[in-house]
């Protein structure tokens, strides 16, 4: 297998998503108690959480788009108490500062910076993590998101935007993420070679096997390091 580059899923991929995502939504209701204790009645943090996933369900335009899905609950939030300029920018603000509030894997950074020796990275994903603010940025050749190129994973064609953006066909990228039918069968519907990156030690149950199966970035790496230097 020719690897020329290596395209990255991020959340869940380099670190858990969920303690940050559960995390920004209690820094935006706690602002919300202390400036519009009124929307904060209205709307606690479960009542707020369900608002949201009704407003995703009612606009599937931007299935794409989490970052705009929320806004649109803010919106909404304020409105059903009678107030229709809803303080949009802020509550964003505070929600995306703690959302990029990650931490890495043990393994992530080692990792990336030992495959960024050996073949260029790209990052692929359907969420609004900021690469610049998380601080990783510089070890990325590319990052595209769901919400920037207009469709989101599993769709083949922002794996397409990828290999297109690093001027290589797609065989020739290697998909790397968490999430068996958003990354690896995505991947591969789009002509990617790919890797489940499996960090719980599930079983795969989702028609043919990925290419390769990792527990670790560490793992990763290493394979990176063997196989660009025996292509090279
Ligand atoms: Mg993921």
């Amino acid at each position: 297998m020719l690897v020329r580059a290596v395209s990255l899923d991020l959340d869940d991929t380099l670190w858990p998503v969920l303690p940050a995502l559960i995390e920004a939504e209690h820094c935006v209701d706690r602002w919300l108690q202390q400036h519009h204790p009124d929307v904060a009645r209205a709307w606690p943090l479960e009542a707020m959480r369900e608002l949201r996933e009704q407003i995703a369900r009612d606009n599937t335009h931007l299935s794409h788009d989490f970052s705009e899905q929320r806004r649109l609950t803010i919106r909404h939030a304020f409105a059903a108490c009678g107030i229709d300029d809803a303080p949009v920018d802020e509550t964003w603000r505070i929600y995306f500062a703690a959302r990029n509030n990650v931490e890495l894997y043990p393994d992530s950074l080692a990792a990336l910076e030992r495959i960024v020796e050996r073949v260029p990275l790209v990052a692929i994903s359907n969420g609004n993590a900021d690469l610049e603010v998380i601080g990783l940025h510089h070890l990325f050749h590319t990052r595209l998101s769901a919400s920037g190129v207009g469709v989101a994973k599993p769709d083949p064609r922002i794996f397409l935007a990828a290999a297109e953006a690093l001027g290589l066909p797609p065989h020739e990228v290697l998909h790397v993420g968490d999430d068996p039918l958003l990354d690896v069968v995505g991947a591969r519907e789009a002509g990617m070679r790919t890797v489940w990156l499996n960090r719980d030690g599930a079983v795969w149950s989702h028609g043919p096997a990925p290419d390769l199966e990792f527990t670790d970035m560490t793992s990763l790496a290493d394979w990176i390091e063997a196989s660009t230097a025996t292509d090279s």
